[in-house]
């Protein structure tokens, strides 16, 4: 505009001096004409400075057009990147404003609290979780990364350690990232562990109690009788001998499941009727029969002592909780890649409610009866272990006072 307005100026000065030319005497004709040519000149000069000023501008504009262009696709590229990256994290991860309001929301954290349209909607109706939302509204206030433990009931109870952190402006809204790590597994272990030794304490105790009072009393009852002396001593014996069967049933379980099985290539046909001999004598003494069905070869990769661990566990429960003149049959047979193994009595059989328990270290359905017969309350633990340590599973059917049947399936693995 300024540019035309000056031209303007300069085409019209002109044309009004050369107007002024043809009415003026020789002389100052003469003067004028120079004048004139100066002032040609000058505006010329003018213009061109004014057209080299604009194209430089324009220049400019483009170049600053290309490079907002550039920064754009970068930013574009940048913002995919790290929804990539987020989307991937096997973590929940949410992006919020100010106001706890969800932006983003990552596949991970979609998958625990389930598929619904939240963007824009409270972070609490993500994840029905109050601690959650007030610890996110403490970090808005302080603007750094808060971290704590939470525990989060939707839809299931988790314990997670939320962290929080200021991610910087979008526009003029603050926005907040938070991200869950699970601990729950963890927390499980840990409990699990507290209540295992809790346990092997109570295990220990007890027997030591026994022996404890038994041999007080011998040694301060210098009158007791023969007969009754030789019946502590004997009760002594026996509560020594179920604190060593506990201790080496805890030293096979910690085995099991820190170490790898040894595998070798074995037929398990011969390793069951050798262990079917083996308790041949205190299936006599219950007056239980033992029957085997078996097919052969019953070829597998597996650790021929934990096969034989597994197989003793069965068969001693069989023949421990049956009744007098009652059966055991010893099934075995190659099914869809497994070998099957079933260990069927006709014993006391298991109430239905209990079944989920059996395989939980120490579990005793009846603790009276598990510690006549010598029970630690670890064997069917040990079964599991090591069959799942083999890559098989074991399954349980049972009617209550009717009878039971464990069945092991065991893969057939080529030895390569
Ligand atoms: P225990 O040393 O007490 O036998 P186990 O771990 O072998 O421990 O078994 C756990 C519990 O499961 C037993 O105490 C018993 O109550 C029940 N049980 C196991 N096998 C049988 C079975 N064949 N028939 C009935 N109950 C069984």
């Amino acid at each position: 505009m300024r540019v035309w307005a000056l031209r303007l100026a300069a085409v019209g000065a002109i044309l009004s001096a050369s107007i002024a030319l043809f009415s003026l005497p020789p002389a100052g004709v003469e003067t004028l004409a120079i004048l004139m040519v100066g002032a040609w000149l000058l505006v010329y000069w003018f213009l061109r400075q004014e057209a080299q000023h604009q194209a430089q501008l324009e220049n400019r504009v483009k170049t600053l057009a290309a490079e907002n262009e550039v920064q754009t696709l970068d930013f574009a590229r940048l913002r995919r990147r790290f929804i990539s990256f987020a989307e991937g994290l096997p973590i929940p991860i949410l992006i919020g404003d100010q106001d706890a309001n969800l932006r983003f929301v990552n596949h991970t954290a979609y998958e625990w609290f389930g598929y619904r349209p939240l963007t824009g909607k409270s972070i609490i109706a993500l994840t029905f979780c109050y601690d959650l939302y007030v610890l996110y509204l403490h970090a808005v206030q302080r603007r750094y990364q808060l971290t704590s433990e939470i525990v989060l009931n939707y839809p299931r109870e988790r314990h997670v350690v939320a962290s929080i952190w200021y991610l910087g402006d979008d526009g003029n809204t603050p926005l907040f990232a938070v991200a869950l790590l699970d601990k729950s597994e963890l927390v499980r272990l840990e409990q699990v562990r507290r209540d295992f030794v809790a346990n092997v304490s109570h295990e220990f105790r007890t027997p030591l109690a026994s022996i404890r009072s038994l041999a007080e009393t011998l040694l301060h009852d210098g009158a007791m009788p023969p007969e009754t002396r030789e019946r502590f001593l004997q009760l002594i014996v026996q509560e020594t001998e179920r604190l060593a069967r506990i201790a080496d049933d805890l030293l096979v379980l910690s085995r099991a499941e820190s170490l790898p099985p040894e595998k070798e290539p074995v037929d398990l046909a011969p390793i069951i009727r050798s262990v079917v001999q083996q308790v041949q004598g205190e299936a006599k003494e219950r007056e239980v029969t033992i029957e085997c069905e078996l097919q052969e070869p019953l070829r597998l990769l597996a650790s021929r002592d934990q096969m034989v661990q597994v197989l003793l566990n069965l068969l001693t429960n069989a023949i421990r909780y049956n009744k007098q003149g009652g059966h055991v049959w010893v099934r075995a047979a190659m099914r869809d890649g497994f070998v099957v193994v079933e260990v069927q009595d006709t014993g006391i059989g298991i109430p239905s409610s209990e079944i989920p328990r059996i395989f939980e270290r120490f579990y005793r359905v009846d603790k009276t009866r598990s510690r006549d017969t010598g029970g630690t309350g670890l064997g069917l633990s040990i079964v599991k272990h090591i069959v799942e340590s083999h890559g098989g599973r074991v399954e349980v059917e049972s009617e209550y006072r009717v009878g039971s049947t464990f069945r092991v399936w065991l893969p057939v693995e080529e030895s390569g």
